[in-house]
């Protein structure tokens, strides 16, 4: 396999707003040996967010000599600030558990490239109007934070069709169903399984 991993790699890409970390967390909370990546970010926390659980929340600084260091296996400024995953979260495949990136399409490419068996899903809101809902109900952006959420989320949508799996979320219920039968699916494919030994 890959990289000499055991565990199965899954990204999940959405625009902001779509649901992805309440159905990533879900998910996540169902299934045994399924965690997730934690990020490093120059953005400031909304008023909800943890340190160390919704991200490790570092400097401008901080980010550029860990990037200068090689210890993002991948990183993207996203919507002004800048996003990366710490390559050493990625260690936990190797002791065979699986892994959860919540990473933007840019960052989802780099992946690809890395790893090729990685799997990658798209979370679709169920329209752009739904979106600006949901971002306007959540609260702590910006009415500029939320119209470049936006407009960033159709480029987001133009980038799908090269994922390998696309979950609608009209129904969180429904969509944390759909997200994992996907990641118990591939834990069960063939090759995986034989690979694994
Ligand atoms: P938010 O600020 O809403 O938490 O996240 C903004 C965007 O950055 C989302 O699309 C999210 O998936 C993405 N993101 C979060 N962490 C990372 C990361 O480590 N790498 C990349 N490339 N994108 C990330």
């Amino acid at each position: 396999m890959a990289n000499g991993a055991k565990g199965v790699l899954f990204v999940v890409s959405a625009p902001s707003g779509a649901g992805k970390t309440t159905i990533v967390r879900k998910v996540i909370s169902q299934l045994p040996g399924v965690s997730l990546s934690i990020s490093c970010t120059t953005r400031a926390p909304r008023p909800s967010e943890q340190e160390g659980v919704d991200y490790f929340f570092i400097t401008r600084e901080e980010f550029s000599a860990m990037e200068q260091a090689g210890r993002f296996i991948e990183w993207a400024q996203v919507h002004g600030d800048l996003y990366g995953t710490p390559r050493a979260n990625l260690e936990k495949l190797r002791h065979g558990e699986n892994l959860v990136l919540e990473i933007d399409t840019q960052g989802a490419r780099k992946i690809r490239e890395v790893f090729s068996d990685g799997v990658l899903v798209f979370i679709l809101p169920p329209s752009l109007e739904v979106l600006k809902g949901r971002l306007q109900a959540r609260g702590g952006d910006s009415e500029e934070a939320i119209a470049a959420r936006l407009h960033n989320a159709q480029e987001e949508l133009d980038q799908m069709a090269w994922y390998d799996y696309i979950v609608v979320n009209k129904e969180i219920e429904e969509a944390t169903r759909q997200l994992a039968s996907i990641i118990i699916a591939e834990q069960c494919k063939t090759a995986r399984v034989l690979t694994k030994g």
